[in-house]
């Protein structure tokens, strides 16, 4: 089994051996009709770059594997022999995504094709006095028996609200009080308990994982597009998505966006910084900063019933009150700076603004606006797309994605020729 990295964008090396070159072929045409849907062997060899006959040798390997499926015939008028396209498949593999909360874990169940077989949420504790990372362990392990017969768990990937270590497998977080809890080490273990021991595991920012998903779903052509995440519960999460891949940059943590010098003199984060952009933008700094809770009442809020807390500030801003509207004015501002920096390092072909900024984008967008006018004047810029989404972030359906990808992208090592 291949073992996670910090670099995980799903390139292959060409020109390697004989096998890393098949490995990568085969990927090519697996990515090629996930991004594309059914497709004809002829496009999608041309696409992929591939011959006659490697493409007819490769699309029987995947066959075997049921990784791709022939369709029906599909009859042109005037053309002559029937051709049958070819799409994903996947249906006998299944993967879980895991989204990792203070309290909570939520799973998800799908096939590598795509359709979803369970959902569950376990409470779980993971203060400081147990091994946060046994705990998961279990509760991943617990979810084994909801998995379908005749499916086989090929890949788990693992959403943490934190910072995945170098080695791809440890988890810092300040929300979970863990430092360099070993989950990948412990996930594995468990799994290989029940004789599962080459099961894919993946370990992700949560925030990685609901751009992805935000990108993959929102953008027209995801695997021609740069694009920046913004989007959060009550804080701002982050993230780059560059063709349609999560950029994870050297260490693992390039976008994280959410924690720019927005402001000299700004409010203390969680992460140390002051000013940085989820200080001054988060939920409960504009709620205090409205008027509408003092900091005690605002930092309580944002935990018992982020919603709500949300939901206060869209309807100050709807009811024209004068406090909320400067607020939301300078959040925007704020917002719009950060966004200029990132225009200006990475030329995104679209921003998308998810979460609560999104249910809050009507109120920033003025102020945001205008601190774009310098850069969106120039060519390279002037194309930026702002896209809004008003849906919580998506983490664990972005965990499914990144663990049906993990198939997609070591079908040799994960998947068996089934006939
Ligand atoms: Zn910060």
């Amino acid at each position: 089994m291949a073992e996670p990295t910090g670099l995980r964008d799903g390139n292959v090396s060409r020109g390697g051996g004989s096998g890393e070159l098949r490995q990568s072929n085969l990927t090519a045409i697996l990515r090629y009709l996930r991004d594309h849907g059914p497709s004809s062997r002829h496009d999608t060899a041309r696409g992929c770059g591939l011959g006659v006959s490697t493409m007819t040798d490769l699309v029987g390997d995947l066959r075997s594997r049921r990784l791709v499926a022939e369709l029906d015939p599909i009859r042109r008028p005037g053309a002559g022999r029937p051709t049958r396209p070819i799409a994903l498949d996947g249906e006998p593999w299944c993967v879980m995504g895991v989204h990792v909360e203070v309290d909570r874990v939520h799973v998800q169940g799908s096939t590598v094709g795509g359709t979803e077989l369970w959902q569950d949420t376990l409470s779980a504790v993971f203060a400081d006095d147990h091994d946060g990372a046994l705990v998961l362990a279990d509760a991943i392990a617990s979810q084994l028996s909801r998995v379908p017969e005749g499916h086989q768990l090929v890949a788990v990937e693992i959403a943490v609200p934190g910072y995945v270590g170098l080695d791809g497998t440890s988890v810092t977080s300040r929300a979970l009080g863990w430092d360099g809890a070993g989950v990948g080490k412990a996930v594995r273990a468990a799994l290989g308990e029940t004789g599962l021991t080459d099961v894919s595991v993946g370990i992700s920012s949560d925030f990685h994982l609901a751009g992805l998903y935000a990108a993959r779903v929102l953008l027209s052509d995801p695997a021609t597009t740069v694009a920046a995440y913004f989007g959060g519960l009550s804080e701002v999460g982050s993230a780059l998505v560059v063709n349609g891949e999560i950029f994870r940059g050297a260490g693992g943590g390039a976008g994280d966006l959410a924690h720019l010098h927005v402001q000299a003199d700004g409010p203390e984060c969680w992460c140390g910084r002051l000013g940085c952009l989820n200080s001054v933008l988060r939920v409960q700094e504009l709620l205090a900063r409205a008027g509408l809770r003092d900091a005690e009442q605002a930092a309580e809020l944002v935990v018992t019933d982020p919603e709500q807390a949300v939901s206060l500030l869209v309807e100050g801003a709807r009811d024209g009150d004068a406090g909320v509207l400067a607020a939301l004015e300078q959040a925007g501002s704020s917002l719009g700076r950060a966004v200029d920096d990132v225009l200006g390092s990475v030329n995104p072909h679209a921003v998308i603004l998810g979460g609560y900024l999104g249910r809050l984008a009507p109120f920033l967008m003025p102020a945001l606006d205008r601190q774009l006018r310098a850069r969106v004047h120039e060519g390279p810029y002037a194309d930026t797309q702002i896209l809004v989404t008003d849906q919580d972030p998506p983490v664990t359906a972005g965990a499914v994605l990144a663990a049906r990808d993990a198939c997609l992208y070591d079908p040799l090592a994960l998947t068996t020729p089934l006939r």
